[in-house]
This record gives structure tokens, C-alpha cells and sequence, in this order.
């Protein structure tokens, strides 16, 4: 029997994309009724009325019923069905693997809560045609599946190997050793772990922010930019960019090990800056257009400051999630309230196969540290499209 007869499951599934669509299109009407009729009579604001109408889709609710049922489903699981340590045998040698559980909460929280809670408040904030999720499940560009790929192999062991192989180790410096040498050094102590959670969390924040002010600074210089390039590269934002991260990008792991360490942080403590950055990471890649007034201007960066930073290409602008660090150093900008074209000048790839942009980045980062032993600049494209027209 010819396969032509019979459509693959791929061409069976196409249709269904446009229909979806279609549905979702047909719920907004249901919705804007709605809305325009009981909320215009409660007086309530219109973002807010629109926010609530978007949640009370007929398609969105039951979405986000089920992936609140099924997130309860694996917390269960996990407890009740994988131990959480497991010990195996490899090649005749006996292993355990303890913290298991610790491992997958981690990731649940990223993959599970995190990322599906800015999902859905860029959702409610943007409506659905400008939203990550149909960027990148209905209708993903090649970018978006750059984004995803990323996101998801990130989940994995393996990115973690990739990552150690490919920063040399550098991944796994441990910052007690840096905490000793400074101690030993200066005789000075500066340890939070008896303040309450809190404060701690918040003391952490504003020194891992001047860290990551001057990791992000060192990633824009010609040397480290082939690492963070690929960031960069992404042609539009999906909340899921924050994860498109080079896996040698190892100045930035420098910048998160550092801070904890200098202020005797608890565990605890960190486990909760690690949740606050990723959180404010996946906001300011989001689609959400908004520069969040006079917080976005000096408390946290806002998505369209974010969006400003990469559509300048190299030039160190808008570095730091505190923006009072970018103010203080000089490389604060404010941000038009214009869309702004985003992505690296130098040609990539894209899709899910990230290997070859990440291979051809390596190399790139490599030869300039070569070019840099012989005393010669490491050589970069210098194209800086947005950042002429915002100067002139
Ligand atoms: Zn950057
Ligand atoms: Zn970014």
C-alpha cells in the first residue's frame, strides 16, 4: 500500500494548528461580549477586565486547570513512586545516586511553575497573538525553536556535563574555596546566615546584581562576546530566551558563585535568589511591552529595557537587573516605547539542532583567546544597526 494514500501523522496534525487557532479567536468573542457587558457595568479598569477575560477564556482556563492538576499529579508521584536515592550497579562497580527528589523539584519548579506562571502573565497582559506560547508551539519560528531546544536540553544532565566539559571545569568552582582565601586574606567575615530569610535574600540579590553587572560587562567585550552571542542571536523575544545561554558561557556561573559566598548566605537564601533571577529573567525576555514606570527605571529591569540592551548588539548597555548598577557605572538607557528590531549581525543557524551555532561560537571564542596570547585583538563583526540610529 503507497504511504502517499495515507498522510503521516505530521501532515494529520497541520490542520489542526489553523483550527486551534481558530477556536481560540472565536472564545475571544465570547470573551470581549462579555466583558464589554458585566465588567464596563462593575466599573472594573479595562487591563484589569481585559486580564480577567483572557483568564476566563474558554480554552485558556481549562488549560491552565490541567496543567495545574497534572503539576499536582507529578508532585504526587514523585513523592509516592521514585525513591529518592538509587542505587545501581555500572560495569561491576556498585552507585548511588542520593537526592533525587531535591534534583526533580528543582526542575518541576523551573519547568512547572516558573515558566508557566510568566506564560500566563505575559498572556493576561499581552492577549494570545502576542504571546510566547504560540511563538513557540503553534506557530515557533526558527529562533523560538532555538529558545525551546535550549530550555529543554538545559533541563537535562547532559547540557550539565556539556557545560563542565565546555567551560573547563571553571562550572564547578566551589565557592567555599573563595570564601576561605578572603577570610584567611582580610580577616573580614561578612556572613547574613543569621539574618532572617528575607533579608538575606534581599542583601544577596543587590550583590549577586553588581556581579552579574560586571560578568555581563565582561561577556560584552570582544574576547567573551562569540559566548554570549548566542544569547543575543535570538531575532525576537520568548520568555523562553532566557534560557538560550551558551553552555561554555562560564562568566556568567563566576558571577553567581561569587556573591553567595562574599555574604555567608544559608542555603536556603540562595535556593531563593536562584528562583527571584530566573523569575525576572524569564520576565524581561518576555513579550510583554512594558517599561514598569519609575521600578522599571531604578528597582528591576523591565522587558523593554531588556529588549533595548539586545538590540544593541555589543555595546554594554542596560547590563544589570538592578538598574541602579547600570545608572551608577554609566550604561543606563532609557527605552522608547517604539518595537525594536533584535538579534546579532553575525548569521546563525537557528532550530532545534543548536549544535553547529554553539560548535562555530566555541571556535570563535577560542581563536580570540589564541589571537590574544599573541598580542593581537580578538576580531568581531562590529555591526551596530539599532544603537547608530538611537545616537544620532
Ligand atoms: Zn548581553
Ligand atoms: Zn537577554
Amino acid at each position: 500500500m503507497s504511504s502517499a494514500r495515507f498522510p503521516s501523522a505530521a501532515g494529520l496534525a497541520r490542520p489542526l494548528l489553523p483550527a486551534s487557532e481558530k477556536l481560540l479567536q472565536m472564545g475571544c468573542g465570547v470573551v470581549d461580549v462579555y466583558q464589554h457587558g458585566l465588567w464596563r457595568a462593575l466599573r472594573i479598569p479595562i487591563p484589569v477586565s481585559r486580564a480577567l477575560g483572557r483568564l476566563l477564556h474558554p480554552i485558556a482556563l481549562p488549560l491552565v486547570a490541567a496543567h495545574l492538576t497534572l503539576l499536582a499529579g507529578a508532585w504526587w508521584a514523585l513523592r509516592r513512586l521514585i525513591p529518592d536515592s538509587l542505587a545501581f550497579s555500572l560495569f561491576g562497580h556498585a552507585r548511588l545516586v542520593a537526592g533525587l527528589h531535591g534534583r526533580l523539584i528543582d526542575r518541576i519548579l523551573v519547568a512547572g511553575v516558573l515558566a508557566p506562571a510568566v506564560f500566563l502573565l505575559e498572556y493576561l497582559w499581552m492577549g494570545w497573538d502576542e504571546c510566547s506560547v504560540r511563538r513557540l508551539l503553534i506557530r515557533p519560528t526558527a529562533s523560538a525553536r532555538s529558545d525551546l531546544a535550549c530550555f529543554l536540553a538545559g533541563l537535562t544532565p547532559p547540557m550539565t556535563l556539556l557545560s563542565t566539559a565546555m567551560s573547563l571545569g571553571i562550572v564547578l568552582v566551589s565557592g567555599e574555596w573563595f570564601r576561605h582565601a578572603i577570610v584567611g586574606a582580610t580577616g573580614l567575615d561578612l556572613s547574613v546566615a543569621a539574618w532572617p530569610p528575607v533579608g538575606q535574600t534581599a542583601v544577596l540579590f543587590v550583590v549577586y546584581s553588581l556581579f552579574d553587572f560586571f560578568s555581563h560587562r565582561l561577556d560584552h567585550t570582544r574576547l567573551f562576546w562569540p559566548l554570549h552571542r548566542f544569547h543575543h542571536a535570538a531575532d525576537d523575544f520568548t520568555v523562553l530566551t532566557a534560557a538560550r545561554v551558551h553552555p561554555a558561557a562560564f562568566t556568567a556561573i563566576v558571577g553567581t558563585t561569587l556573591p553567595g559566598i562574599l555574604v555567608g548566605a544559608s542555603a536556603d537564601a540562595l535556593a531563593d535568589l536562584a528562583l527571584v533571577v530566573m523569575t525576572i529573567r524569564l520576565v524581561i525576555h518576555s513579550r510583554i511591552d512594558s517599561d514598569f514606570g519609575w521600578a522599571g527605571r531604578w528597582i528591576i529591569q523591565s522587558p523593554r529595557h531588556h529588549r533595548l540592551h539586545h538590540s544593541l548588539n555589543r555595546l554594554p548597555i542596560n547590563l544589570s537587573l538592578l538598574p541602579i548598577w547600570d545608572r551608577l557605572f554609566g550604561a543606563w538607557r532609557d527605552a522608547p516605547a517604539r518595537p525594536l528590531p533584535i538579534g546579532a549581525p553575525t548569521p546563525y543557524r537557528q532550530g532545534a539542532w543548536i549544535g553547529p551555532d554553539i560548535w562555530r561560537d566555541y571556535g570563535e571564542f577560542w581563536t580570540g583567546v589564541w589571537r590574544l596570547a599573541l598580542g593581537r585583538r580578538p576580531s568581531i563583526p562590529a555591526t551596530v544597526s539599532v544603537a547608530n540610529e538611537l545616537q544620532s
